[in-house]
């Protein structure tokens, strides 16, 4: 499948639908993340080197405070290392002007928030289509999208209400929702089942693996062993450095 494409200096190939491209999902070279907060230092990340390819399911595993938000904040693009290179479907995303990066988020990457992060003033299902119609998605066309999402997750029917008038799980599937809408290449997924029962949270997970055999790439970070478990692998950081390397 092709697409026009006059804005994005990424070739087809490299993120259509159906990459024909061999490259890593997500490769991180080396990548390091130190915050400066006058004379002291923390490093969140410390020369993490990791590949996620097409079709695999990473489990993030450590303690509070390990980088595991860092981790998915770089690969998301929505940090940056302060060295060390993070490709996405084989391009080099800190070679980008910030424009480009962010069309590369919202087009390639799902991510579910731990916060869930969505907009208090928008709808359900405008939460949902908003970075779709930032890219120009037609109206129509994010919607039904939008309440395709919904509907995996059996909430069709909250699509026109607020956040506020939502509990707090189903607050947490409606930013899985967003996670998992259109066809992402990239999952990022913090602590998605962390207000969700058990019944719930494996049947979010029986989701997020049918993305993931349609060829996806995921990260999931993860408290809980048993969730991991669905994971081809689990790294564990400490420190903000892979445990026994990646
Ligand atoms: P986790 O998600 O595993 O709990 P984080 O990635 O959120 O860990 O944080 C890793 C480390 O980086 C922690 O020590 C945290 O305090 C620190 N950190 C994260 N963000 C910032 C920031 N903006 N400024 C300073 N320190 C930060
Ligand atoms: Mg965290």
């Amino acid at each position: 499948m092709t697409r026009p494409n006059t804005t994005s200096p990424l070739s087809p190939q490299q993120l259509s639908n159906s990459p024909v491209s061999t490259a890593p999902a997500l490769q991180l070279d080396h990548v390091s993340r130190v915050h400066r907060d006058g004379p002291t230092t923390v490093t969140a990340l410390d020369d993490v080197s990791l590949i996620v390819e097409p079709g695999e399911l990473v489990a993030v595993m450590g303690p509070s405070g390990s980088g595991k938000s860092t981790l998915l904040n770089i690969a998301g693009t929505l940090d940056s290392p302060t060295s060390g290179t993070v490709r996405i479907g084989g391009v080099d995303v800190s070679a980008l002007s910030a424009t480009r990066r962010a069309e590369v988020r919202r087009r390639h990457v799902g991510y579910v928030f731990q916060d869930y992060n969505l907009i208090p003033t928008l709808t359900v299902a405008e939460n949902i289509t908003l970075p779709l119609e930032l890219d120009h998605v037609g109206r129509r066309t994010a919607r039904r999208r939008a309440l395709a999402a919904l509907a995996e997750l059996g909430l069709e029917d909250l699509a026109d209400r607020f956040p506020a008038e939502v509990s707090g799980g189903q607050a947490q599937r409606i930013a899985i929702a967003r996670g998992l809408i259109g066809d992402r290449h990239l999952i990022l997924a913090d602590e998605p089942t962390g207000a969700l029962d058990s019944v719930t949270a494996e049947s979010v997970l029986d989701l997020l693996r049918s993305r993931i055999r349609d060829g996806a790439a995921g990260l999931l970070v993860t408290h809980e062993p048993r969730f991991a478990a669905v994971a081809d692998r689990t790294v564990h950081l400490r420190d903000g450095a892979v445990l026994g390397g990646a």
